[in-house]
Order: C-alpha cells, then sequence, then structure tokens
C-alpha cells in the first residue's frame, strides 16, 4: 500500500517498530491477535491493528502540501477533516480555517470566498451542492480533494445499483459528513434512504411488507429520504451500502434483514435474489474490518480493562469502544491528558454524549493487564502519550526506551 509523507509529530518510534514487527510476521493479515507489551507489574496488550488508515495519512499529506505550496493565500477546510481534535488543532495553528462545523453549521458564509482563495475537501468528502456553492465563486474545489478513495468506492457502488433502478439504502448515521456526502452522491442516481441502525432497517422493511401505512414513512425517515422518495413505488428493489466506519456485524444484519423481507414479500430463490436486492456486498473499508478485527481478536485474551484513545466525535472509534463494552470496563479518552492521576480519569460515554470523571480506573492487582488501541483517526504518538504515562503511573515509564531498542533490534535482525 502507498506510503505518505506524515508530520514526524504524529508518529511514535515504539509503536511504529511494533507495527513493522507484526507486519514482518503476518504480511497477510490473518493474525488478530493482540501484541503483549510485558512491563513486570504492568502488562499492556496492544491491538494488532490500530492507528492512521491509508485515507486519513492521504488527507494530512495532501493538507500539509496544500500549507506548502500556497504561501500567502486564505486557506480553507470544508470541516474537520477527520475527527481527531489534535490534528484539526495543528491545521488551524497552521492558519487553516474551517467553513463549517461537524453538523455542517456555516461558519464562514460562502459570500465571504474569492476565486484565488483554496478550499481542501475534507476525507469524508462533501455533497455535489456544497462543491456547485464553491463553483459558483470560482473556487475549484477538487484541487486539493482528500475524499478517500474507499468513500468514493461507495460512492460508485450507490451509482451503479442506481443504474440499474436499484433504490439505495444507506446504513450510516444521518449527520455525520461522509453519510451525508454518500447521501448527495447517491441520491443524484437513485431514490435514497439513510437507515441508521438495525431498528431503523426493521421501520424500513414494515413499508415493504406492506405492514405500515405509507404515510409514516416520511414522518419517521423525516430528513433521510431523497426528493420524491415514492414509499410504494421505490422499495421494490433495493441495494444497500454504508458508511464506511459503522460496525460490520450490524451492517451484516441489516442488509442480511433486508435481504430476508424481500425474500419472502417477493418469493424470492437464491437463483433469483438479486433481481430485488443488490449484490454491493458490505461497503465497509478496509480499516475499518481490520481494527474490529483485531478488537474481537484482542478481546479473545483476558484483562481488567481496555483504554480506547480518538477524537470523541469519531464513529469508528466509537464503534472499537462500543465492542470493548460488551466484555470489559472501558475507557473511551482523547489523549493522555484525560488520565488524570492513578485513579481519576476523565472519559467520554458516547451513548449520552458526556464526559465522565471515574476514580479508581485502574484496579489494585498485580499485574495489572490492560488493553489498548485507538481509532483510524488518531495518531500514534497519542496512543504512545497514553502508554508513557500509564506506565510513569507505576515509575516504570524507562521500559519503553528498552522496548523500542528491543523491538528495532528485531526488525533489523529479520531485515539482515
Ligand atoms: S476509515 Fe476507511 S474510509 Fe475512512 S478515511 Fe480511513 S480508510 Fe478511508
Amino acid at each position: 500500500m502507498k506510503t505518505f509523507n506524515i508530520p514526524i509529530i504524529y508518529r511514535s518510534p515504539l509503536i511504529s517498530a511494533i507495527k513493522e514487527r507484526r507486519k514482518q510476521q503476518d504480511r497477510m493479515k490473518k493474525d488478530f491477535l493482540p501484541t503483549m507489551l510485558d512491563f513486570g507489574p504492568v502488562q499492556v496488550l496492544l491491538a494488532r491493528h490500530f492507528g492512521f488508515c491509508y485515507g486519513v495519512e492521504n488527507a494530512i499529506e495532501i493538507s500539509f502540501r496544500a500549507l506548502d505550496e500556497n504561501p500567502g493565500k486564505r486557506i480553507f477546510l470544508l470541516s474537520e477533516m477527520i475527527h481527531n481534535p489534535h490534528v484539526n488543532q495543528d491545521l488551524r495553528q497552521r492558519g487553516i480555517r474551517f467553513i463549517m462545523d461537524t453538523a455542517g453549521k456555516q461558519l464562514i458564509p460562502w459570500d465571504t470566498f474569492r476565486p484565488d482563495d483554496i478550499i481542501i475537501i475534507p476525507a469524508f468528502g462533501t455533497t455535489l451542492e456544497i462543491e456547485e456553492q464553491l463553483q459558483a465563486r470560482g473556487v475549484t474545489p477538487l484541487r486539493y480533494n482528500t475524499t478517500c478513495p474507499f468513500v468514493e468506492r461507495v460512492w460508485n457502488k450507490a451509482e451503479a445499483i442506481g443504474k440499474k433502478d436499484y433504490t439505495v439504502i444507506v446504513h450510516g448515521k444521518p449527520g455525520h459528513e461522509e453519510t451525508r456526502a454518500t447521501f448527495s452522491h447517491s441520491r443524484a442516481h437513485a431514490p435514497t434512504v439513510v437507515v441508521r441502525n438495525l431498528k431503523e432497517a426493521q421501520q424500513l422493511t414494515a413499508f415493504i411488507r406492506g405492514t405500515e401505512p405509507p404515510g409514516r414513512f416520511y414522518e419517521i425517515f423525516k430528513g433521510q429520504y431523497s426528493n420524491g422518495f415514492d414509499v410504494e413505488k421505490d422499495l421494490q428493489r433495493v441495494g444497500v451500502v454504508n458508511q464506511t466506519t459503522m460496525l460490520a456485524t450490524e451492517t451484516q444484519s441489516i442488509a442480511d434483514h433486508i435481504k430476508e423481507v424481500m425474500t419472502e414479500v417477493y418469493g424470492l430463490s437464491p437463483a433469483n435474489a438479486f433481481d430485488r436486492f443488490a449484490d454491493t456486498r458490505d461497503t465497509l473499508c478496509y480499516a475499518t474490518n481490520d481494527n474490529q478485527s483485531a478488537i474481537l481478536g484482542m478481546l479473545r485474551e483476558n484483562a481488567d480493562l481496555a483504554i480506547v484513545v480518538g477524537g470523541y466525535n469519531s464513529s469508528n472509534t466509537s464503534h472499537l469502544v462500543e465492542l470493548c463494552e460488551q466484555q470489559l470496563p472501558t475507557y473511551f479518552i482523547s489523549s493522555e491528558e484525560k488520565m488524570l492521576s492513578r485513579h481519576e480519569i476523565l472519559h467520554w460515554n458516547y451513548h449520552t454524549q458526556q464526559e465522565l470523571h471515574s476514580s479508581g480506573f485502574l484496579p489494585e492487582k498485580e499485574p495489572l493487564r490492560i488493553m489498548l488501541t485507538s481509532g483510524a483517526s488518531c495518531p500514534d504518538a497519542l496512543v504512545e502519550g497514553v502508554l508513557r504515562k500509564l506506565l510513569a503511573f507505576y515509575g516504570l515509564e524507562d521500559k519503553i526506551d528498552e522496548m523500542v531498542k528491543h523491538y528495532t533490534r528485531q526488525n533489523e535482525g529479520t531485515a539482515k
């Protein structure tokens, strides 16, 4: 896979060395068990896959290039480039301004833009309507376009099935930048409706079965369907695509459920199921699949708690938390600063969208075993920061440098 030029401040020598070691040992990515880092009284299980994905590295490289190539110009990002506050803050400090917030609220009015402004499209992509807004002001929006190719793949899939007269069902969070962009691209080619979760998919299939009056569709899915959506006509042939970072198991259940209902309602057989249900497979990206599989691999081990590092508004990170918390106490933090002491921690509850203050997050036992991972938009340097602070609580911080040397030696030995 292509490598990117990422500022060194986002890298971690230890984590780079560990990832390189695991890559050398498992080039086909078949082993999802975590890496055990044994520091004596503290043992850390580091997930097999985590941290910056292809799309995030691509977006960071292009954004920093836009800064280098355009000294003196006004440079804007349509919204947060990725869902990581540290990376976004770095870009702000280098002079980039954000046109919208994550929810799509306009922070800088369109009529203030000039043709020589530089506008960067974030990794989530953007809507056709916003591209038109920029073009109308003479700005070339695609010059610094960091839309992830895996997001574009979803748009292409939606377009392809739309052209075959299927309606597109998008499994995603309706307010998320990526889902808003996917909805916009999809509805240009096909009737489109967004379902947030399995419950909404089940509400939708009630209309396929005809057990709900059609008028209810427009109330339940308000703001989530394309203009002119005809619930009686447009649910006869459907296909499912997703926001790339959804929970894989939920995406699968939604596709299975809708296919089952279509099969039942239209008396389909395996031979003709695709007449009514498009074969999209799932459109999650490789990083979502790898990171979620790595969590499942890690959860095969025992531990006392899990720490997941990432931006609080990061969809892919919240799904890693969701998986971990089914099995053990899990703390979702944005950086090591949230670990206030050996006893106190500030952590995000994504269900209630609140930051909580908890005590006694590190149980008094030896060895203490901690699972550690991060989302696809989280720099490895932040994960190393968390690791260093955890070890410092136990007077073990010097062990990190020994660990770096150990992995570097191993990697060099393999390379010879
Ligand atoms: S999580 Fe997947 S779709 Fe999103 S930026 Fe990363 S590689 Fe692209």
